[in-house]
């Protein structure tokens, strides 16, 4: 019994029964009995609480956190919708059912909208069992799912921390290391130079080795240095005129496109809103290696733009030797190859970066291919929002600029 309430207790039957911890908020004392009887008579073990006013129900939330709350809708000196003020100022999620003498269609709709679990009128109480267990298995539900979602929320977290001690790691490691393995490359090169001829033909091949190995780390932790900072010393984003980026990649790879006789073509593309830098990094990459990973023919490289939804597709398609698909997903994993580097020069870094590059600008990368017939490597972008400063997008047309070198 609480202090400001009456206690009503319905007797165990032998039939296990469903125990409930209710809280009545009722003025009428043969009407609380009778709730907690209909309840008793389909299955509920009920131990109720019964008050009439706000300080006796915070008093009862405080001190036995009832499973559920029905409310008379009209008392003498509260309302049962105060009841969900009360909960909500509590932090509280306990269904409240109204269980009313006489709630009209529209006040009813209105109570649920405001957050009344459900009502239940007292000359119908026979609902009233059901409704309490359809409303204690929404909330079970409601607990379920936040659970799940503190869980994700946690572990993307715990993910988002790993990740940047792990980016901090990898920079800061690749960055120190360059100077000690500076002095060992510098040392290795000269005892190669002094001693040469003056030592025996063992030591010439080994001081050979360890130079070359120590050139062949620095490449690598000078990639790795690159890979690690994507995204720590990104220049400010600005809008980007993806056909004057092209031209500019398609220069600077002139030399290999006139070696192969690559004929390079594209379709207008748009602005983005990104790191100038960093778009014109893809595009070297992308267009490098399917000037690189060429087969017999004369590489056919073709770069189209399409809009899906809020972003723009790029596709750069190539005829070369293609890429199995088992392959698909680590080639864009930091140092992946498929290949000797006698084969095909390269350090495996290039397509992890444009990966790092397109997931952070919230887009992403993918390879479609089959080995022997060529590949498409396709990536989104988000298409610039126009309420942002000034980009000039212009949707790809038919037009086809054609780039032979
Ligand atoms: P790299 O070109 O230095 O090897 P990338 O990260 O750019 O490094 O590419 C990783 C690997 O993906 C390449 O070694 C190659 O095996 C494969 N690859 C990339 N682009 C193509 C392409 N256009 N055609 C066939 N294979 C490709």
């Amino acid at each position: 019994m609480s202090s400001t309430g009456t206690k009503l207790e319905a007797v165990n039957s032998a039939q296990p029964k469903l125990k409930l911890r209710a809280l009545l908020v009722e003025d009428n004392a043969l009407d609380a009995a009778l709730v907690v009887r209909a309840l008793f008579k389909d299955g509920f073990d009920v131990s109720a609480d019964v008050v009439q006013d706000e300080a006796g129900f915070t008093k009862a939330i405080h001190a036995k956190c009832p499973e559920i709350v029905l409310a008379d809708y009209n008392l003498p000196t509260w309302k049962g919708m105060e009841v969900l003020k009360a909960l909500r100022r509590e932090g509280l999620d306990i269904p409240m059912i109204l269980v009313s003498g006489a709630l009209g269609d529209v006040t009813a709709v209105e109570c649920i909208k405001q957050g009344a679990t459900d009502y239940v009128l007292k000359d119908g109480l026979a609902r009233l069992p059901e409704v309490v267990r359809r409303a204690l298995r929404e909330k079970n539900e409601r607990s379920l799912r936040r659970q799940v979602e503190e869980n994700l929320a946690r572990k993307a977290d715990e993910l988002a921390r790993s990740n940047a001690d792990l980016e901090q790691f990898a920079y800061v490691a690749s960055h120190d290391l360059q100077e000690p393995l500076r002095m060992v490359a510098a040392y290795t090169q000269l005892l190669g130079e002094r001693y040469k001829g003056k030592l025996d033909a063992d030591a010439d091949k080994f001081i050979g080795y360890a130079t070359e190995g120590a050139t062949r780390m620095q490449v690598l932790i000078q990639d790795l240095l690159a890979f690690s900072r994507v995204g720590r010393n990104t220049g400010s984003s600005e809008s980007i005129d993806c056909n004057a980026a092209m031209k500019d990649v398609l220069q600077t790879l002139a030399g290999a496109i006139q070696e192969s006789g690559a004929v390079v073509t594209h379709g207008e593309l748009p602005a983005l809103w990104a790191d100038r830098t960093q778009i014109t990094q893809i595009f070297q990459n992308l267009v490098g290696n399917a000037l690189k990973f060429r087969g017999n023919n004369p590489p056919l490289i073709s770069i189209q733009v399409e809009k899906t939804g809020q972003h723009w597709q790029f596709s750069v398609s190539d005829n070369g030797i293609g890429i199995a698909p088992e392959h698909a997903d680590n080639i864009f994993v930091v140092f992946q190859r498929l290949h000797a580097r006698t084969e095909y020069p390269g350090n495996g870094i290039g397509l992890a970066i444009c990966k790092k590059i397109v997931e952070r600008a919230g887009g992403r990368i993918w390879v479609e291919s089959q080995a022997g017939s060529g590949s498409t490597f396709k990536f989104t972008m988000p298409i610039h929002n126009a309420d942002e400063p000034a980009p000039d997008q212009h949707a790809p047309d038919e037009k086809e600029n054609e780039a032979k070198l």
